[in-house]
């Protein structure tokens, strides 16, 4: 099977859970720690990877410890490094993350080498991307990076799936490349400047959408599920109904597992359904890429769920 390569973040997080997420100025006491791989493109990678697929990885981290932890992680996780370059001046991108006992959180991240992620990166890559079964990218790296590596795999007729998170606007020429876009509720509000919390706001953002030529555009919304659209028309594709203890990363596990479906041929509904069973066992789990599940897992809980 073609490969999903990612081009992408990876941070070091750093987890306090505490009764509430404190507010400016306020601090809170009882909380427990725990410290674990992140970064959007580096859980998109590992998601991908445990829910069956095969991954390259083209990114950057320091050369602290924090950066060799992260290539190693992702070794293990069998995501190919090649294309992981390590930058000597940069430090690697760390998040810290609050998370509240009903599981919302709260995150603030310091970039790093994520935000040296150049033009000549990706263009080392290029043979990666040009014959990868789809390319899978989000916005925590600088967008000339992700408007070059989506040009490249546009070129080559690789399909591009793009996660525009953290929530930003995107000019016409990369969205012009993409495929297929992944945006929550707040990422389709910002980049339609619609209203995004229910089946028909979301149907409207996702027409407006597909305006600007991208093909299929699926809303994700927490625990109401995704609204998928196409050139056949639009669905809500419900979320499996599961106990919530971490929200982190449930849109990271969403994109890597659908990447994962698309690229093994499933229908579009199909595989939606297979990216969201896949995410709702992550939020049953704390941690970011701890909490991506395998593919037996995924298997498992689909057919239990019937
Ligand atoms: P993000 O993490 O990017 O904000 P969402 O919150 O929309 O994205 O979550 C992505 C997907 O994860 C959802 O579409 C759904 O499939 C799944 N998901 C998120 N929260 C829950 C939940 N509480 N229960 C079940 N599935 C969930």
């Amino acid at each position: 099977m073609k490969s999903i390569v990612v081009v992408g973040s990876v941070n070091t997080d750093m987890t306090v859970k505490i009764q509430r997420i404190p507010a400016p100025g306020e601090t809170v006491i009882g909380g427990t720690f725990l410290m674990t791989q992140g970064g959007k493109g580096a859980n998109q990678a590992v998601a991908a990877a445990r829910a069956g697929g095969t991954v390259a990885f083209v990114g950057r981290v320091g050369s602290d410890i924090f950066g060799g932890q992260a290539r190693e992680s992702l070794r293990q996780d069998a995501v190919d490094v090649e294309h992981l370059v390590t930058d000597h001046e940069a430090s690697t991108g760390i998040a810290l993350i609050f998370v509240d006992d009903t599981g919302e959180n709260s995150i603030a991240v310091a970039s790093g080498a994520n935000a040296e992620v150049t033009v000549a990166d990706v263009e080392a890559a290029r043979d990666v991307i040009a014959t990868a079964g789809v390319l899978l990218m989000q916005l925590e790296i600088p967008l000339p990076a992700v408007s070059a590596a989506a040009r490249i795999a546009a070129a080559h007729g690789v399909p591009v799936i793009l996660n525009p998170a953290p929530a930003q606007s995107l000019d016409a020429d990369l969205l012009r490349h993409v495929a297929m876009l992944t945006p929550n509720e707040t990422e389709a509000e910002r980049l339609t400047g619609m209203r995004v919390h229910d089946p028909d706001t979301a149907a409207a953002a996702a027409r407006a959408l597909r305006g600007c030529g991208i093909q299929r555009v699926f809303v994700t919304m927490g625990a109401k599920g995704v609204y998928v659209a196409d050139e056949t028309g639009g669905t809500m594709v419900p979320a499996f109904v599961v106990e919530a203890v971490d929200a982190t990363a449930a849109g990271d596990v969403f994109n890597g597992a659908l990447a994962v479906a698309l690229t093994e041929g499933m229908g579009l509904l199909d595989a939606v359904r297979f990216a969201n069973a896949a995410a709702a066992l992550s939020v049953t789990r704390r941690g970011a890429q701890p909490s991506a599940p395998r593919r037996p897992d995924i298997d498992d809980f689909i057919r239990r769920s019937g």
